[in-house]
Parts: C-alpha cells; structure tokens; sequence
C-alpha cells in the first residue's frame, strides 16, 4: 500500500476470500498498524465467517500493547477499526456485497476444497469491470461470473512446476499434491475462463510456483495462450494494470 502511494488512514474496505494462512496472516497486522498510523474510522470487512474470528483473537492477542497505546497515546478502542460483514452465499449463484456510489461488488462460492467457504469476487464501477477468480480449481461457471470484465484476475499453477513446490515443501507424502491438483487451476485452465468469459486482460495470480526461475513468464503465457488469444500478463509486486 505504502509503495503504490495509499495511505493507511485512507483504508476504507477490505475484501478476503478464504481463511488460508496466506490470504490472512496480514490482516490484523495490517489494521493494527493503519491504527498506530492515525486511521480513526472503522474499515468494512467483507470475508466468510472464520474472519470473525480471527479478529477476535488478534485483538486478544494483542490485549497488552493495545491496551497501553489506548491510554498511552490516545488511540481510538482498535476494536471498533474492523466492521466485520460476513459473505455467506447459501446457492452457488452470485450476490451482491455492494452497491453504493456507483461501485458494485459481488461475490461467488468458487470450489476450493476442503475450504468451503471461498469466494470469487467482481468489481464493477464506471462502465469497468474487475473479476477475481479467488483461489480455485477449475470452475466453469466463473466464466458466466466474470463475463466481459475488463481485466480477469486468475489463480494458476504450472505442471511443470510441481515437482519443484513438492520438493522443496518436503511434507512427505502425496496428500500436497493432491490438494494442489484437487483445489487450484492451471494456467491452461484460467485460459479457458478468460476465453469463454471474453475477458479483455488476463492477469495470473497466485502462482504455483512462484519462483520465475523455475517457470518465467514466457512459460506461463505460453500455457495460457494455448486457450485464450487475448492479452496476458503475469504477476508482479507492484504492477499497474491498464483497464
Ligand atoms: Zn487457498
Ligand atoms: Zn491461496
């Protein structure tokens, strides 16, 4: 945030689509520390119903110093920064999350087993449309969900690049991999969504696995492009992408 040039005290909203360690380990760092940094109103939460608490324990967890920072340094309760709104779509059918100021966000249950509550998430604003997939295997039906968006924002793994995660994570047996081939997509796969869906951009995201020396960007557009003719590009820190 700090990098792209936001402020912490202007953060209004956030928006999570499961509880995997590596979508939520920051999240209540991140509003402690917008907290220390001034911010004053509360942020929106949208996320499934394990958010709540987890942001329960992180404000237990944290009792002590935000305790000492309300009396020492005239902090607002940090409680009171996180307004928890909880995405619970009872169908497998889209809803609605938002819709003020011309902004619109929905939500859709993608399939990323055993976490059931995941969410693929749309944004649509000013004539523009943004669709993350969320983390998923292949799910035709977010083609429908992301239909005509400006960008796709997609989940991909490489098969070539398996072996290597496997190697490297050294659990042991084969109950990884079959999470990976059970619970995510790959690029191939995200090609399709974005082809079928008549995306204008396609952005992968989420990649397994990540390092580009093992698979570079060439290798993950290739793989893509072998479903979808459109524009492609690869994940970085920091990138722009043009709508
Ligand atoms: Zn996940
Ligand atoms: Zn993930």
């Amino acid at each position: 945030m700090v990098k792209a040039g936001y402020p912490f005290t202007g953060l209004t909203t956030i928006f999570i689509t499961h509880c995997h360690s590596h979508h939520v380990l920051e999240f209540g760092a991140l509003l402690h520390t917008a907290w220390t940094a001034g911010l004053d109103q509360p942020v929106s939460i949208s996320g499934p119903p394990e958010i709540a608490a987890i942001w329960r324990q992180f404000c237990e967890m944290m009792r002590f110093e935000i305790t000492i920072r309300m009396a020492d340094e005239g902090r607002i309760p940090f409680a009171t920064t996180a307004k928890i709104n909880i995405i619970d779509a009872k169908t497998p059918d889209p809803i609605q999350l938002v819709d003020e100021n011309g902004l619109t966000v929905s939500a859709m249950r993608n399939d990323h087993p055993p976490v059931v509550d995941s969410y693929a998430l749309r944004f649509d604003a000013v004539g523009k449309s943004i669709t993350f997939s969320g983390d998923t295997r292949y799910l035709p039906s977010l083609a429908g969900f992301a239909k005509n968006s400006d960008v796709l924002v997609h989940e991909a793994m490489l098969a070539k690049g398996l072996d290597h995660v496997l190697a490297k994570t050294k659990t042991g047996d084969e109950r990884l991999k079959n999470h990976l081939l059970a619970a995510h997509s790959f690029a191939e796969q995200a090609g399709q969504i974005a082809a079928v869906a008549n995306v204008g951009n396609l952005v992968l995201n989420h990649l397994i696995p990540p390092e580009r020396d093992i698979c570079n960007d060439a290798d993950w557009q290739a793989e893509a492009g072998c479903s979808f003719d459109g524009r492609c590009s690869v994940r970085h820190d920091g990138m722009a992408i043009e709508l």
